[in-house]
């Protein structure tokens, strides 16, 4: 038998834009000897999927992370699929982030569409910024062959480009077909094995979640064995979650890229009083505690709370 939960908070809070399908987010907020940690698998992710998560937020909550060896952590601003205008707007409203991250192959929206938005982020960063682009999987080999080079133009220069095609072959296959270098998210997240990617030379850089991955020490394994430079992201949590990813990123031994954890701005509030947003481009290194008071105006209805608990007794069982 488990042993009894520890003191949990259910929270659900309302996005700013609508992001990877989302209008809102919801977790589950664990406490133990160590602090709090953040349970907040994404709907469509199954229990056997979850239970990385969870122990993710158990590390938080009964050990807590590894010693940091930097004091803050560069991120990215992330934009969202919104058109020009607001995407310039969100660049010079990102706390000094110098790198941005843009959501690219919006279903419903245009080629031109995402020139007019990388347009529009290179001339709000300047041309010293760094600009990254997402597709999240949504593109077979030609069309990411084809969309690169515009896009690459469109940006004035791709850092790079996050997992532009779904699986390890086509990762591979592009990298031979485009002179952006590649990143690997969902192929290394979602995949039976995370360091295939690496082995199959598919990827330039992989990124790193330490909820999807089981934890902060996870992922440093990871990092070591697959030998790639990694960016470590969100996978949109609240502060409490973000400090996992943050503790990741401060213990790498090795930090080339901003990374992708400057999306507590994507919620339209937080758990905790001093979340953890960017000051000059950059997160400080630190651990905000939740706010009984944020808890209690952000607690989730009941029938959400109902589902995040009987969700966590099946990742326990
Ligand atoms: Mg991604």
């Amino acid at each position: 038998m488990p042993a009894p939960l520890p003191t949990t908070a259910v929270w659900s809070v309302p996005m700013r834009t609508r992001f990877r399908g989302l209008t809102s987010r919801d977790g589950v907020l664990v406490r133990g000897d160590a602090g709090w940690g953040e349970f907040s698998p994404f709907w469509d992710y199954d229990a056997a999927e979850s239970a990385a998560w969870w122990r993710a937020a158990r590390e938080a909550s009964d050990e807590g992370w590894p010693a940091p060896v930097r004091d803050r952590v560069p991120v990215n601003v992330t934009i969202p699929a919104v058109d020009a205008e607001t995407a310039h707007r969100l660049v010079r409203a990102s706390g000094g982030c110098t790198t941005a991250k843009v959501k690219v192959a919006e279903p419903g929206q245009s080629l031109a569409d995402e020139v007019a938005r990388l347009e529009a982020v290179r001339d709000a960063l300047g041309p010293g910024g760094a600009i990254r682009v997402d597709a999240n999987a949504a593109w077979d080999v030609d069309t990411a062959a084809a969309r690169l080079a515009v896009l690459d133009r469109a940006a004035g220069g791709l850092e790079y480009a996050e997992q532009p095609v779904p699986t390890v072959a086509d990762l591979a296959a592009l990298r031979r077909r485009t002179s952006v270098p590649l990143a690997a998210d969902e192929s290394v997240r979602r995949a039976a094995d995370p360091l295939a990617v690496a082995r199959a030379h598919a990827a330039d850089i992989v990124v790193l979640k330490v909820q999807p991955l089981g934890g902060v020490r996870a992922c440093l394994r990871i990092a070591q064995e697959c030998g790639l430079p990694v960016v470590v992201s969100s996978a949109l949590e609240s502060s409490v979650g973000l400090a996992a990813g943050v503790a990741l990123a401060a213990a790498l031994p090795d930090l080339p890229y901003a990374c992708g954890l400057a999306t507590a701005q994507l919620l339209t509030a937080d758990v905790v009083r001093d979340p953890l947003l960017p000051v000059d481009g950059a997160l400080p290194v630190r651990r905000p505690v939740p706010d009984p008071d944020l808890l209690a105006s952000h607690a989730a209805p009941a029938d959400l709370d109902a589902r995040w608990r009987a969700r966590v007794e099946e990742v326990r069982a």
